[in-house]
């Protein structure tokens, strides 16, 4: 089984702890590798390195051009090893080899883009109120950056949050999920073999509880960056506050996929399926609410039932599998606890609702089958909570103020999609939806040059796009003065 070793300083290290524990591949429910047990040793050590490589050494000394270039370099480098990521992705997080293998090619964007934003940040001369002052701003890095990612999309998460960090001029220390901590790990190697000084990118592996607030609380750490649910963003906010450190936190989603009588029905009958049923259901994005027009429902919910039913599950390394397991075993109990709790609130079974048990999803697979309910009340906890899993809760509405109401009627606000072919009625919708993305007539676009995040319980800043790199900088005024100090110096001017 292979072992892997923390990442800090540059070097591979064995964590302080001598523990390792083991990380399962979902569709079979086996272990295969062993991935380091970090403490807060590891992350004291981690976080100074960061520190040490933020205040002197080559990253601090180098151009922002040249920061750059080490972001391209690193891009490459990930476009060359995308098909090997990608395979160690879906061993530990059980999504389709088409889908990671997707993500890993696009990967590379997010280093290209920060990497040519490197060397355009810069600050402003200002129109001063003041004879004989001239004043500038500067854009200067927030310094060690903590990032926590989350087991769903490991490297594509990693990337949204280090690429604008390390183009500001930031060192990170990362914690992946304790359930997907390989991908990051052999991600940590290509940034030596790109030329990043040491420290800049640093590993600290290990459980949320064991290594989370330590990393968070750490006086050398100024910023972290967060995404997962929003149970933990809470704590980590809190934290973060209780030691004014700057966050930014990407969480849960209870997205509305809405579709009005209008709509091409076949083309939103597959952007119901990609919403809901895509990465089984565990995506922050997934369009678990289907908002359906009275008038289109019963006709809807036919088309959707036929073509869900032929979801093809099993194993995720076949490129024709459609859906794969849960990824971790306190998952899978979680979205078959749902399933029970939709059905003792009334909401009407449709499709799927159990374990799927055949031979294609193997003997170890946490595997559940795609399931839909109808006749759900938005009010319900299965409508109101995240299930996080391929469950899918069908909604009615009579129009569009009553789909608006509905559709804003959750605690989150991450994304939403609108589907009609009346676009007077989508830009009224795009304006009325309390969520950061809304898409029309599509579901789940994203892209590094779109911000991202969430209204509501759904987190706080944004990753993406030009927006993101604001979030590792702080802005200092510098003032220069033409003429001599003069006048009563005990008064203020
Ligand atoms: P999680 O909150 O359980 O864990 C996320 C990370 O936080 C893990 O690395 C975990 O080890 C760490 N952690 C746990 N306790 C901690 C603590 N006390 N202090 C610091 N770190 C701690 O989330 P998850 O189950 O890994 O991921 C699923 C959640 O992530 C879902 O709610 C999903 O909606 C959300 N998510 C959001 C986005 C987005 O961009 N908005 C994207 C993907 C996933």
């Amino acid at each position: 089984m292979k072992r892997y070793q923390l990442k800090i300083g540059g070097k591979s290290v064995d964590p302080a702890s001598g523990d390792w524990f083991q990380t399962q591949n979902p569709f079979t429910g086996e272990a295969w590798a062993e991935i380091p047990r970090g403490t807060s040793a590891d992350v004291d050590i981690a976080v100074n390195a960061a520190h040490d490589a933020f205040i002197s050494g080559p990253w601090h000394e180098m151009t922002a051009s040249q920061r750059g270039l080490l972001l391209h370099r690193l891009g490459d480098l990930i476009a060359r090893d995308a098909r090997k990521l990608a395979e160690t992705e879906v061993r530990d997080n059980g999504k389709l080899i088409a889908e990671m293998q997707g993500q890993l090619n696009y990967l590379p964007q997010w280093f290209y883009y920060y990497g040519g934003l490197a060397d355009k940040i810069h600050g402003a001369t200002l129109p001063l109120d003041k004879k004989g002052y001239f004043c500038f701003t500067r854009h200067e890095p927030l310094g060690v950056v903590a990032a926590i990612t989350p087991w769903n999309s490991p490297l594509m998460l990693l990337g949204w949050k280090v690429a604008p960090a390390l183009a500001g001029g930031c060192t990170v220390v990362i914690k992946p999920s304790e359930f997907t901590s390989a991908s990051t790990l052999e991600l940590a190697d290509l940034f030596d073999e790109a030329g990043f000084p040491p420290g800049v990118f640093n590993v600290v592996t290990g459980y949320g509880k064991d290594v989370g607030p330590a990393l968070v609380e750490h006086p050398l750490v100024q910023k972290i960056t967060f995404t997962g649910s929003d149970q933990t963003g809470r704590v980590i906010n809190e934290q973060a506050a209780r030691h004014l450190k700057h966050s930014s936190l990407e969480l849960g989603g209870k997205s509305p996929n809405i579709v009005f009588e209008s709509a091409d029905l076949e083309q939103a009958v597959f952007g119901a399926i990609s919403g809901i049923f895509a990465a089984t259901g565990q995506t922050c994005i997934a369009g678990s609410r289907l908002l359906l027009q009275d008038s289109i429902y019963d006709e809807f919910v036919e088309k959707l039932l036929a073509l869900a039913a032929t979801a093809r599950m099993g194993d995720p390394m076949d490129p024709d599998t459609q859906v794969g397991p849960v990824t971790t075993p306190p998952q899978y109990q979680k979205v078959l606890e749902y399933i029970d709790i939709a059905k003792q609130e009334g909401a009407r079974l449709l499709l799927g609702g159990k374990p799927a048990d055949r031979p294609e999803c193997g003997s170890g697979g946490w595997f559940v089958e795609p399931t839909i309910f109808g006749d759900v009340d938005n009010s319900m906890r299965i409508a109101q909570e995240e299930v996080f899993g391929p469950v899918l809760s069908i909604i009615r509405f009579k129009d569009e103020a009553d789909a608006v109401q509905i559709a804003n009627d959750v605690r989150f606000g991450l994304a939403a999609a609108v589907w009609t072919s009346d676009m007077a009625q989508a830009l009224r919708m795009t304006e009325k939806l309390r969520a950061g993305t809304v898409w029309v007539n599509t579901y789940r676009a994203v892209s590094f040059m779109a911000p991202f995040g969430g209204y509501k319980d759904s987190g706080l800043g944004r990753e993406n796009g030009m927006d993101a790199i604001k979030e590792f900088l702080q802005t200092k005024s510098v003032w220069l003065n033409s003429g001599a100090v003069s006048g009563n110096p005990f008064v203020m001017r």
